[in-house]
């Protein structure tokens, strides 16, 4: 008989409970022997988690087992093969499967349904165990926090942060950095972009050398309130050595929020489709400008970004598209929509690949099925045809396409529940033609604001391909498609255009 023996200490283990690897390879080997194994497989695994189920010891046994090179497996106790209950019951089966037996030293194992209630209890067991060390761990660093440590790592530019003690202090020249963007910011007025532009004319460097500064890294920096000396940990106030007063911070505070409003004002106004449209030439969004272009100054659609440490500058030449005639397409798109409702249903599930790949799997598991139930009668007929015996062989090869049939069935249930959920926004319908019919008799009263509303209710995306040519009117040369999404009713079964 041909035995394997499995053993594995974590570094937890052997750390804590000094168990070492020697100590369970003896132990197993001798239970293979006395099971009257007349060679001995090893498959070991040092210093690693039973959480992790791709170990080079365990896939070697796994190999081993399914070249048939083993008969029995000797393990000290479950948790050896994994501390996760799935993959203890995906292992045991893959085992039994293959006809080999699982033999464990600490762990009376039957191969009875009793038996394996109680494996699997034993593996949920470890679940909860590992489940409440994390829990502990957790709590530990939530009880660190309230007693004032800062409990993990606190890399926030400005400070230095002692992993060892959790002590943190003041880098004086980073600080200085700290200290002028909030002046920069307040009393010089140069906004978030001019306060990045600045640093980086003056070479300053930041926390990662290569990289420039960036507008959103210095908004990061104008609202950490660490910077006044309560730095945020998971709703506690920890306390840090402050770098500028509270009164200066707060003062931040108000100017981005005006700053806020101001270009909230400005461009809610003036451009419909702002937030909504993509360039599909370099992948970012277009922003309105007023600007003058090929001589015409006119509102358009750009995916160039002009500001500090920006990753992709947009499309160069500088893509600028007429913003009336893109509004206008995507308009009308809108009113069709609103006209007739179904077309925006069919819209959104073309949109969505998703539902077509589904469609596409659900078709392939049906063929398989069909295959299996037709060798599964064939096997059937032969053997009531009293041509072929029931040996163990058959039996098994009627298990085997019993189980796939099952597994197949099992999938084939989840596809059609996701299409359903996919295909179930078509029954939103109803609320949407409501919606629609009540929109469409105001439909020329419409103001700015309430159109935008409604772009943004139906329209997921417009994306923009191509570029104007020079000198031409409207949009030739360019490509707008309009990805329409279908609008989620709220609590009460309405939709709201907002
Ligand atoms: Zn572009």
């Amino acid at each position: 008989m041909q035995a394997a023996i499995y053993v594995r200490v974590s570094t937890e283990d052997q750390a804590r409970h000094g168990y070492s690897l020697a100590e369970q390879r003896d132990a197993c080997y001798r239970r293979a022997v006395s099971l009257g194994a007349t060679s001995v497989l090893e498959f070991a695994d040092e210093g690693i988690s039973g959480a992790i189920l791709d170990r080079p010891g365990l896939n070697a046994l796994r190999e081993a087992v399914r070249e048939r090179q083993v008969d029995v497996i000797v393990v000290r106790d479950p948790d050896r093969l994994s501390r996760k209950l799935a993959h203890q019951l995906l292992l045991t089966e893959e085992f039994e499967k293959a006809g080999v037996r699982l033999d464990f030293l600490d762990f009376t194992w039957q191969d009875t349904p009793e038996g394996k209630l109680f494996y699997s209890i034993r593996g949920a067991i470890a679940e909860f165990e590992k489940e409440k060390i994390r829990e502990r761990t957790i709590r530990g660093k939530t009880q660190k926090a309230k007693q004032g440590g800062i409990p993990i790592g606190f890399y926030v530019y400005g400070y230095s942060y002692d992993t060892e003690t959790g002590k943190v202090s003041i880098l004086e020249e980073e600080a200085a950095v700290v200290k002028n963007i909030f002046r920069w910011f307040i009393e010089e007025d140069l906004g978030v972009n001019g306060v990045a532009k600045r640093l980086n004319d003056q070479g300053i460097p930041t926390r990662k050398k290569k990289n420039p500064w960036h507008r959103m890294v210095v908004r990061q920096i104008l609202t950490n309130p660490a910077y006044k000396g309560a730095w945020r940990y998971k709703g506690i106030d920890i306390p840090v050595p402050a770098i500028v007063d509270p009164q200066t911070w707060s003062k931040a505070q108000e100017k981005l929020k005006e700053a806020r409003r101001l270009w909230a004002g400005k461009s809610q106004q003036s451009y419909l489709l702002s937030g909504l449209i993509t360039c599909a030439d370099c992948g970012n969004t277009m922003t309105g400008v007023y600007a003058k272009w090929w001589g015409v100054k006119e509102r358009r659609y750009t995916c160039r970004k002009g500001f500090q440490g920006v990753r992709n500058s947009g499309c160069r030449p500088a893509k600028m598209i007429l913003a009336a005639p893109v509004e206008r397409v995507v308009w009308e798109q809108v009113c069709s929509w609103l006209q007739d409702p179904d077309s925006l249903v069919t819209a959104t599930i073309e949109a969505s690949p998703q539902a077509e790949e589904l469609r596409e799997e659900l078709k392939r598991i049906e063929k398989h099925l069909k295959e299996v139930e037709k060798g599964r009668e064939a096997v059937l007929d032969v053997l009531a045809s009293g041509l072929l015996e029931l040996d163990t062989q058959t039996k098994n090869k009627l298990g085997e396409l019993k189980r796939r049939k099952e597994r197949l069935e099992q999938r084939q249930k989840e596809l059609m529940a996701a299409l359903e959920r996919i295909e179930g926004k078509a029954g939103k319908l109803e609320e949407f033609r409501l919606l629609a019919q009540e929109v469409l008799s105001k439909l020329d009263d419409l103001s700015f604001a309430e159109k935008k509303a409604l772009v943004r209710t139906l329209v997921a995306q417009v994306v923009i391909s191509g570029r104007l040519s020079p000198g031409k009117h409207g949009l030739a040369g360019v490509n707008v498609t309009v990805l329409a999404r279908i609008p989620e009713p709220g609590k009460d079964g309405s939709i709201a255009v907002n």
